[in-house]
C-alpha cells in the first residue's frame, strides 16, 4: 500500500498531486498489466492535455537546441509547441482511454449470421522504438452472435489503437481483443499489413517490404473460415 501511494504521488511545478480514487479505478480497469496492454505509468493521466503539451514543448525545444537548431528563426519557432500538440491531441491521443470510441451495438435484425468483413481500413501509427510512422491497412472481420456494430466503429477502433506508440503485433492484438469484448464473440479476425518507416527510411532502408500480422479468434481458427476471410480481402500488399 505504501509503495502504491508513492507511485501515485507526482510533482507538478513543485506541487504534490494525488490521484483520486475514481481515477485510480478507471486506470485499473483500463490498464491491467498483460502483455497485450500498452505499458503505461500509474500517473499517466495526472496531467491535463494542456499541461502535457507545455511540458513536451519544453523538452522538444531542448532536443532541437541540442541538435544545434536556432529556435529564434521564424520557421522553427513554433515547432516545439506544434509537435507537442500533435503528440497529445492527434498521433498519441489513443493512449487516453477517454478517447476510446463508444462501441454502440445493435440487434442483428436481419439474422445475418455470415461473416462481415471491413477491408482496407487505412491507419497511421508510430513505432514505439523509433517514433517514426507505421503506415498500414487493417482488415477486420467478425461473425455476429446476435449483435452488430456500426461499420464506422470498426474504423474508429483501428484508429484509436493506432494512435499510440506501437509495435504491430500489439496493435493487432489490441484491436482483435477489444472487438471480441465489444461483440461478445470469439469469432473475430484482424489482419494488418503495414510498412514501417524505421525499416524503409533508415536502418536497412528497405522501401519495398511490409509486415503482416494476423489475429484469428474462434471460428477463424478453422481453415475454411479463415480462407473465406482471406478470399474476401483479396489479400495482397499494396499502398
Ligand atoms: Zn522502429
Amino acid at each position: 500500500m505504501k509503495q502504491k501511494e508513492t507511485l501515485l504521488n507526482i510533482q507538478l511545478n513543485g506541487e504534490k498531486i494525488e490521484l483520486s480514487d475514481t481515477l485510480i479505478d478507471d486506470m485499473g480497469d483500463n490498464h491491467v498489466s498483460t502483455s497485450v496492454d500498452t505499458p503505461m505509468r500509474a500517473d499517466a493521466f495526472v496531467l491535463s492535455d494542456d499541461q502535457k503539451i507545455d511540458v513536451i514543448a519544453k523538452h522538444f525545444t531542448a532536443i532541437m537546441e541540442t541538435l544545434g537548431l536556432d529556435l529564434t528563426d521564424d520557421s522553427l519557432k513554433g515547432t516545439p509547441k506544434r509537435v507537442a500538440k500533435m503528440y497529445v491531441k492527434e498521433i498519441f491521443s489513443g493512449l487516453n482511454p477517454a478517447n476510446k470510441p463508444k462501441m454502440a451495438m445493435f440487434d442483428n435484425k436481419y439474422q445475418y449470421n455470415q461473416m462481415l468483413v471491413e477491408k482496407n481500413i487505412s491507419f497511421y501509427s508510430n513505432c514505439e522504438h523509433h517514433f517514426v510512422p507505421i503506415i498500414g491497412k487493417a482488415h477486420v472481420a467478425y461473425i455476429s452472435n446476435g449483435t452488430v456494430v456500426g461499420l464506422s466503429k470498426l474504423n474508429r477502433l483501428v484508429q484509436f489503437f493506432a494512435k499510440r506508440p506501437q509495435v504491430q503485433e500489439r496493435l493487432n492484438m489490441q484491436i482483435g481483443k477489444e472487438l471480441q469484448k465489444a461483440l461478445g464473440t470469439d469469432d473475430v479476425a484482424v489482419l494488418i499489413d503495414a510498412k514501417h518507416l524505421c525499416v524503409a527510411s533508415r536502418g536497412v532502408e528497405d522501401n519495398t517490404s511490409s509486415t503482416i500480422t494476423a489475429f484469428y479468434g474462434g471460428k477463424f481458427q478453422e481453415d475454411k473460415t479463415r480462407e473465406e476471410f482471406l478470399k474476401y480481402i483479396e489479400f495482397k500488399t499494396e499502398f
